[in-house]
């Protein structure tokens, strides 16, 4: 049996979103007995090796794969410099699990943050092809380069809930921050590759950093998201604001962007 987390990410390949329909379903305040039974189908096949802490004490790796152990303690160690400098700071250990399949009971996961285990499960290369189905624009992409993109991502929700302290954050920010920094740390011409199979106009209106269009088109969400973070005024210290609670895309708290 898992433990219910709080926050629930779950990043999906397709053009279809799991991690809303498990917020509306805890928000509706069904009993506990169904929250648990629907999360503890959220069944990782887990790796059955031991957990190995790398050699940078803040990550510990479970892997069958020792070659890819290596890679994700090398991979983890590289994204948290390269997030630090937005202030997406570390303050507690990190588990990074890979498996051979995330399920869930919307269907399969790529990848997810689970708050409150500091855990993030990725799924295992091998299956990407399968996973991903139809989203060209990923399929497109070596292997490798989806696995960094997919640790930048989770990596980031992590550290922005640990840089945040207590304070929740709302999804939509979570989301931007976590969209604009898989995009900005990945090497140009595959950013160029994923922003020309999901194009949206430019400027970036904030208006459109919004949660529904990242239900129904995350691809596009954070495509935008990336275009919004690399204008001149924003970059870096918006995602200390976000960071700090000073700037927010959530509309409960800028009715103006509605
Ligand atoms: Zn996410």
């Amino acid at each position: 049996m898992v433990g219910i987390p709080t926050t629930f990410w779950c990043e999906n390949a397709s053009e279809q979103w799991l991690d809303l329909m498990v917020l509306d379903l805890k928000s509706i305040n069904l009993p506990l007995s169904v929250l648990t039974a629907l999360f503890s189908l959220i069944a990782p096949e887990t790796a059955e090796a031991d957990p190995m802490q790398c050699i940078d004490r803040s990550f510990v790796v479970d892997s069958n794969d020792p070659e890819m152990t290596d890679h994700l303690c090398a991979m983890a160690t590289e994204v948290r410099g390269k997030l630090e400098a937005c202030g997406l700071t570390q303050s507690r250990p990190l588990t990074i699990e890979m498996v051979d399949k995330v399920s869930h009971p919307m269907g399969d996961c790529l990848a997810y943050f689970d708050c409150e285990y500091d855990l993030v499960r990725v799924t295992d290369p091998a299956s990407y092809k399968d996973l991903m189905g139809e989203d060209a624009s990923y399929a497109s992409l070596p292997v490798m380069v989806t696995l960094r993109a997919l640790l930048t991502h989770e990596i980031t929700h992590a550290f922005l809930t640990q840089a945040a302290g207590d304070r929740p954050v709302p999804m939509v920010d979570q989301e931007y921050a976590a969209a604009a920094m898989e995009l900005e740390f990945m090497e140009e011409k595959w950013r160029k590759a994923l922003i020309n199979a999901n194009p949206v106009s430019f400027p970036p209106r904030e208006g459109l950093i919004d949660i529904w269009i990242y239900a129904f088109s995350p691809r596009k969400f954070a495509v935008n998201a990336w275009q919004h973070f690399s204008l001149a005024e924003n970059g870096c210290s918006l995602i200390r604001k976000i960071v700090g609670g000073q700037k927010s895309f959530y509309k409960e708290v800028r009715p103006e962007l509605q």
